[in-house]
């Protein structure tokens, strides 16, 4: 048996950092306003969701927002990378061990999926220490809607190993219910950790098929992930 296991990087694998800040400058510096940025729910989303949404409330109209995005994605990860090495991200409690773990496991695939443009998704792996090979992603910069990741990271995977990918031996693992929908919405197995904003009742009410607290008992996760 051979798994995918996809996991989602803000709350799920790491925290902190200053993605926020950099994300905020990069809207000032091109569209000249961020819109409600400080009110606005981030979670789940991708990066291009989130920034169409916020200029939208600005009153922005698509066209003039596609425009800029080139600029903003340049702006964006130039700032990124100039401000973690003062605000670095934190991988969270047992993650290094599991994905360790994970790839001495000859059933385990790692991969990502995440909201996070793929260069982003890089540079908050690398500051947070996450060394771990990831061999396939999907990426906010593949795909604006969460829901439409699943079927990249999947033919991405079954490119790259020459076998078609049963959606059942895919496990989408994330911190939010757009993490559990996006997989619900292909068929794949959802493991939701309580670790970012969302509780384990909410991550259930979503339609996880397993929620945990979190990710550090490293052979049970191990277990879950296979068995679930
Ligand atoms: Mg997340």
């Amino acid at each position: 048996m051979n798994r995918l296991i996809l996991f989602d990087i803000d709350g799920t694998l790491l925290s902190g950092g200053p993605a926020k800040d950099a994300f905020h400058q990069g809207l000032l510096s091109v569209f000249g306003t961020a819109g409600p940025i400080e009110a606005w729910e981030f979670s789940g989303k991708t990066d291009p969701q989130i920034a169409r949404e916020l200029l939208r409330e600005a009153g922005l109209e698509d066209p003039h927002i596609d425009e800029g995005f080139p600029r903003l994605w340049e702006n964006y990860l130039r700032d990124l990378e100039a401000l973690v090495p003062e605000r670095p991200f934190r991988s969270l409690l047992g993650v290094t061990s599991l994905l360790e773990a994970l790839e001495a496991e000859a059933w385990a695939r790692l991969g990502l999926l995440t909201g996070n443009l793929e260069g982003g998704a890089r540079v908050k792996l690398r500051s947070a220490e996450i060394r771990v090979p990831f061999a396939v992603g999907a990426f906010g910069s593949d795909r604006e809607e969460r829901n439409d990741l699943p079927p990249v990271a999947m033919s991405r995977a079954s490119r790259i190993w020459g076998e078609p990918l049963p959606p059942e031996e895919v496990v989408i693992v994330g911190d939010t219910p757009r993490d559990v929908e996006c997989g619900l919405a292909h068929g794949t197995r959802t493991v939701g950790v309580a670790t970012g904003r969302f509780s384990a009742d909410e991550l259930a009410r979503a339609g996880a098929h397993l929620v945990l607290d979190d990710l550090t008992d490293t052979a049970e996760v191990l277990r879950h992930l296979r068995d679930c």
